[in-house]
């Protein structure tokens, strides 16, 4: 259970004292909701193929040695090392054993085994040669090298051990993780639920697709990229569609949202303008921290609950919708899921090859294009224009040129950090 309330959020906020709630740099506000979030604590036993993207609740640990015999790691003949000559080694081949069919027998002094890439090594043995270093004459074979004692022999337990934890709970299972479960002979898996996410836009200006765009209407695209950034986090998803500007509907849509859904987000009527409800509803409904977040895009991000709901609210600009989803909303919803650390994005120095005009005091995620240059080395430029409203600088872009707080302008030739967006979109 969360001891936590917003109240102590907010406390502990203005207890900092770079606390400015008129711009809190990135880094603080991500701190403040990390603080502020328990994962969800209901389990179910899937099918180990459902697990894929799923967090283990329970950790997963070896009922056996993988492998569970010493095996061979090539087609040779296997032997014991006792029996190596230093001038050449003259061997009787006395049976084969293959992967799956094992041979029987013991191999004595003088003799060897014909054996198979995973055959389970024959009693007698601890040394493999490999069929391309021996002359084989009748049932004899014959070489001069001289292997040293269990060359190509793979130990029984040497990728996982009788009682290791294989995988951690917590973990987000991937392809590699599958096959490892599935190496242990165990066929189903405890993960945690589904996160359940709702989501609407709002809007009097939004348009959705089928419908003829009026004079000064927009599509509605944030429901598109929210759907597709929820969909490859794996999450249970709930579109509410496009709510008008309008509080009553907006409330009726909120408290709704709450009653099924572990987290809200929306995008829109966080700003200050007239028709910018959420503030005041949210207030009334919840407990929500508006934040004017040191960054660029994305500017006034909110924070907070509607009832047991976690609720983020994303500004209304596509780009900055993106933006706050990836540095903020992303890295919450992996924790919320049941992974207590989400590992970082990962960030790369890289030679920028254009200028980049910024202000120092705050953050500024700049969409880049990293690309080869002539000299077979990695580059990045800002894609071309930056506005918050582009959204096709997200489409053009392969990762975020991250400008922090203290970086002014940046001439061509600088090293700047980037985070990589494949893996994340
Ligand atoms: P707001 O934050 O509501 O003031 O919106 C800021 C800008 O983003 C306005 O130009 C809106 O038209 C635009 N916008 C808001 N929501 C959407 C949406 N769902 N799809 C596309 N553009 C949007
Ligand atoms: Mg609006």
């Amino acid at each position: 259970m969360n001891q936590k309330t917003i109240a102590d959020l907010v406390r502990g906020a203005s207890c900092m004292d770079d606390y400015d709630p008129n711009s809190m740099p990135v880094e603080q506000a991500r701190r403040l909701i990390q603080d502020y979030l328990t994962a969800i604590n209901e389990t179910q036993l899937v099918p180990l193929r459902e697990s894929l993207g799923r967090v283990l609740a329970k950790e997963i640990i070896s009922p056996c040695n993988v492998p569970n015999h010493d095996n061979s790691a090539m087609d040779g003949y296997a032997f014991n090392a006792d029996d190596l000559q230093a001038g050449g080694t003259r061997l009787q081949v006395i049976g084969t054993a293959y992967a799956g069919k094992a041979y029987e027998g013991t191999v004595g002094k003088g003799q060897c085994v014909r054996i198979m890439t995973g055959g389970v090594m024959p009693a007698g043995t601890d040394t493999v040669i490999m069929q391309e270093k021996v002359q084989v004459s009748g049932d004899h074979i014959s070489f001069t090298d001289m292997p040293k004692r269990h060359l190509n022999k793979r130990n029984a337990g040497e990728d996982l051990k009788l009682g290791q934890v294989v995988l951690p709970a917590g973990r987000l299972v991937r392809a590699a993780d599958l096959g490892l479960v599935a190496s242990l002979g165990i066929g189903e898996v405890e993960v945690y639920r589904k996160l359940r996410v709702a989501f609407f836009s709002t809007g009097d200006e939004l348009a959705s697709i089928g419908q003829p765009l009026e004079p000064g209407q927009v599509y509605d695209s944030n429901r598109y990229t929210l759907y597709g950034m929820l969909t490859r986090l794996n999450v249970e998803i709930m579109d509410l569609g496009v709510v008008q500007d309008d509080p009553e509907t907006l409330k009726k849509t909120l408290l709704e949202a709450a009653n099924h859904a572990d987290v809200i987000i929306t995008s829109g009527g966080v700003s200050v303008g007239e028709a910018d409800y959420m503030k005041q509803l949210l207030e009334q409904l919840g407990q929500v921290v508006f934040w004017k977040i040191a960054m660029k895009p994305g500017r006034p991000l909110a924070y907070g609950k509607v009832g047991n709901a976690h609720y983020f609210g994303l500004p209304g600009n596509p780009v900055a919708v993106m933006v706050t989803f990836y540095q903020f909303v992303r890295q919450a919803l992996l924790v919320l899921m049941g992974q207590p650390e989400p590992p970082p994005t990962p960030m790369l120095d890289v030679d920028c090859t254009e200028d980049i005009r910024k202000l120092p005091g705050r953050t500024e995620f700049q969409r880049g294009i990293l690309f080869v240059d002539e000299d077979g080395k990695w580059k990045v430029r800002p894609t071309g224009s930056q506005g918050s409203g582009i959204l096709r600088s997200m489409s053009e872009a392969n990762c975020f040129i991250v400008l922090d707080d203290t970086v002014g302008n940046v001439p061509a030739g600088s090293t700047v950090q980037v985070q990589v967006m494949e893996g994340i979109i």
